[in-house]
């Protein structure tokens, strides 16, 4: 017999098709040809098990997802006090785009917007044997239990278009904030945003940090415990862009999302999540991503404020 939790999530998938909106990124070919009826649920427990439901294993680029592991590989690799100086932890209240920096040092308000993130990629040190994008994969693939790869189209067009982020990289170096040529770390986040995963692979890699560092599937330590603590704590607070106030108020749960139409979201000690489907939002979340986050908080009761 099935379990109660996979008939649940079964149904939670089928009520998404009544939800419709949104549009598909035109400047990444990978991403503007997704199908747009793409949609998958995946929720992995603090024991390891994964449900899944619907297209919970086609894999998509993470794009900004990636900015969470990467802020906590640099804080793992660099501790948190050289982090600090360099980014704050401050919500935006503006689009991952902006250019949201203090006035007079330059320093990125957060980690999960495009400055802050390429700012925390510049600050991670590579393997001894490898280059600084090997350490990256080899970590995020830690958290998701299996071997990961890049979609090259995805990061070619990132990194052929990507004018604004490259000025973003240059304007972190001119206060530096990246000691040196910013165009390596420019390439390398480019390249994080490609990596490819499924809903499946992301629910186990937020499962990871709610699992406050052990990848609760294979048992190994990624992060410290403090680590997974801070990328949580700031993932609350910035996790959705200029969309933070009203997902805490709605869903209530650490996550973050990324125009690769994927969202995760993390209920620490127990449960990781994560939702796929391609159409996004003005803010550049999916429309079916949030309102499954919304169901799932409001059924299973896992806002950080309970009512009952
Ligand atoms: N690759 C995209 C960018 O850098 C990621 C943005 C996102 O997912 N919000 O603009």
């Amino acid at each position: 017999m099935q379990s109660p939790i996979q008939q649940y999530l079964d149904s939670v998938h089928e009520r998404l098709f009544d939800v419709h909106g949104g549009e598909q990124p035109q400047n990444n070919p990978s991403l503007a040809e997704a199908d747009p009826d793409l949609c998958g649920l995946a929720m992995t427990t603090a024991d390891g098990y994964t449900y899944t439901s619907g297209d919970a294993e086609v894999p998509f680029s993470m794009q900004s997802i990636s900015k969470v592991f990467c802020y906590a590989i640099a804080l793992q690799d660099r501790g948190f006090r050289f982090m600090d100086a360099k980014i704050d932890v401050e919500p935006s209240g503006s689009s991952f785009k902006d250019l949201s920096s203090e006035a007079n040092t330059g320093r990125p308000k957060n980690p999960l917007i495009n400055i802050g993130a390429i700012a925390a990629t510049a600050q991670i040190l590579p393997d001894s044997d490898g280059e600084v994008f090997d350490k990256i994969l080899r970590v995020m693939s830690g958290c998701a239990a299996r071997d990961l790869e890049v979609d090259e189209v995805s990061y070619e067009a990132d990194r052929d278009g990507g004018m604004h982020n490259r000025a973003l990289s240059w304007f972190l170096a001119s206060w530096g904030i990246i000691d040196g040529d910013p165009l390596p770390a420019f390439d390398d986040y480019s390249r994080q945003c490609a990596i490819l995963t499924s809903a499946k692979d992301l629910s186990i890699m937020s499962a990871t940090l709610t699992n406050l560092g052990v990848n609760p599937v294979t048992g190994k330590r990624v992060f410290s415990r403090q680590v997974a603590q801070r990328v949580l704590s700031v993932m609350l607070t910035c996790g959705m862009y200029d969309d933070s106030g009203d997902w805490v108020s709605s869903v209530g749960m650490p996550a973050k999302s990324g125009v690769g139409g994927g969202i995760i979201s993390a209920l620490p000690g127990q449960l990781g999540i994560a939702t796929y489907a391609p159409p996004l939002d003005q803010h550049g979340s999916s429309v079916r991503g949030l309102a499954a986050h919304r169901i799932l908080s409001r059924d299973l009761e896992l806002h950080f404020v309970r009512t009952s």
